[in-house]
């Protein structure tokens, strides 16, 4: 078989995680970034025939062009890429993308994501536009659509909960200055608006699909978030004792999350985010608050009903398939390999009973916490630490995470105690 070289645009924590299974495969890899060692650079020497990765933004046109000529594939490990650039240098025949140029510029506008998922059937949240300049009438009309709170939304450019302001309320403020709060929000990007979705859970499922159209998911797993950031991630989704737990609704999550990924050209791993709602049966689970707080310990339900629908579509690995590395045959980051150089896909099943996975954020610019966090980690059987290399530490910046694999859901969630607690942001 030819080798083939892999273009990725952006070097960050998805791509290091790509570049330790394209090592295993002898896979090379050119990866555009800027900057001499981001988290992927570090871990990646470039090919035969290049002394350093490409230096320069994965925005850029020149440096896209520059790479399309010098591999085979181009892909992403973050959508906020040029995908017009994309689609010129695969009509141009410089290079194969994966996924779909277009793919990824519909993903990039989550309105339009929702529009496009919308018209072919797809369970989604409720949601509208906002005008570029929305009067109080305006807001009144959303609120007559949508009800209050509304989840006020960027169009463009989010990524873990950046861009997205809950509105509670239209009475309390002056609605002139609400706006400046969302738009600045959304970093200046246009706005949509979306019904509140009172989740029970929160669930997410992998697919998978080769060049050839072999499709294959990942089961469904719990995903936590915090101030719209993802924090922990349970694997598979909980079953009760001499219960049937929540494998139907793990049967619905991964069929709707085929179905949604079937409506995007393109081959990949693609990361499907859902809402899972109170309108079934839910032992033991209750709807969550607007506050999103965080219970890591709500009892398993013997049995669970309710209806999805979809939040959002990743077009590249996803924070929600970091636990595949450790707890599943195959992981995210290998079948996206796999995917993209058309060779056939991995075993997505789990090899362990149960898989947790904690993520480090920065609280601060002090590593101190993370530190900790991992201090914690190694002293727990069964845990894996990984850090990304950044050398630098923000508030709200991902550094790393942790994945415990166990015996069963019960063990793991008691392994996971000693890493929560030295999070103490977490509980807060
Ligand atoms: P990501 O890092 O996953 O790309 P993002 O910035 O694109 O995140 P979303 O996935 O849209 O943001 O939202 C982040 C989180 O905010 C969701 O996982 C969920 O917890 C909460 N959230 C989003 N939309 C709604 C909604 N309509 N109703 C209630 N909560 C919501
Ligand atoms: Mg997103
Ligand atoms: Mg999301």
């Amino acid at each position: 078989m030819p080798q083939q070289t892999v273009g990725i645009l952006g070097g960050g924590q998805l791509g290091r995680m790509l570049a330790h299974p394209a090592a295993l495969m002898g896979i090379p890899l050119l990866i555009l970034d800027s900057g001499p060692d981001t988290p992927a650079k570090q871990v990646s020497l470039p090919p035969h025939g290049h002394t350093q990765h490409p230096d320069g933004a994965f925005t850029s046109p020149e440096h896209i062009k520059e790479l399309a000529r010098n591999a085979d594939v181009l892909t992403v490990e973050i959508e906020h890429v040029d995908a017009d650039v994309l689609a010129q240098v695969e009509a141009d025949g410089l290079c194969a993308v994966q996924p779909a140029p277009g793919t990824i510029k519909l993903i990039q506008d989550k309105y339009l994501q929702k529009r496009h998922l919308e018209a072919r059937g797809i369970a989604v949240a409720p949601f509208a536009a906002v005008p570029e300049r929305p009067t109080l009438a305006d807001w009144q009309a959303l609120e007559r659509e949508l009800g209050l709170p509304l989840m006020v939304k960027s169009r463009t450019m989010a990524y873990d909960g950046k861009g997205n302001s809950p509105l509670k309320t239209l009475e309390e403020v002056d609605i002139g200055q609400t706006m400046d709060t969302l738009v600045r929000g959304a970093g200046g990007n246009k706005l949509y608006a979306e019904a509140w979705a009172p989740f029970v859970m929160e669930v997410a499922v992998m697919v998978v699909r080769n060049v050839q159209g072999q499709v294959k998911s990942y089961d469904a797993v719990e995903t936590i978030h915090k101030d719209s950031i993802l924090r922990v991630c349970f694997a598979p989704l909980r079953v009760a004792a001499g219960g049937k737990g929540m494998s139907e609704v793990n049967r619905r999550a991964k069929e709707l999350a085929e179905s949604a990924v079937a409506t995007l050209d393109g081959a990949g791993i693609f990361g499907v985010e859902m809402f899972l709602m109170p309108d079934g049966t839910f032992p033991g689970l209750s709807s969550k608050t607007p506050d999103l707080t965080l219970t890591p310990f709500p009892p398993p339900p013997p049995t669970a009903s309710g209806s999805l629908m979809i939040n959002e579509i990743a077009p590249r690995p996803h924070n929600s398939g970091h636990h595949t590395i450790e707890a599943c045959e195959t992981s995210q980051f290998e079948n996206h390999l796999r995917a993209i150089l058309s060779l056939p896909l991995g075993s997505t099943s789990l090899r362990v009973p149960a898989a947790a996975m904690l993520n480090m954020i920065g609280t601060s610019e002090s590593m101190q916490p993370i530190e900790d966090a991992c201090t914690a980690a190694y002293g727990v059987p069964g845990a894996t630490v990984h850090l990304y290399g950044k050398k630098e530490c923000r508030k709200g910046r991902k550094m790393g995470h942790v994945t415990v694999t166990g015996s069963s859901d019960a063990q793991v969630r008691e392994r996971i105690r000693p890493i929560l607690a030295a999070m103490p942001d977490l509980a807060a």
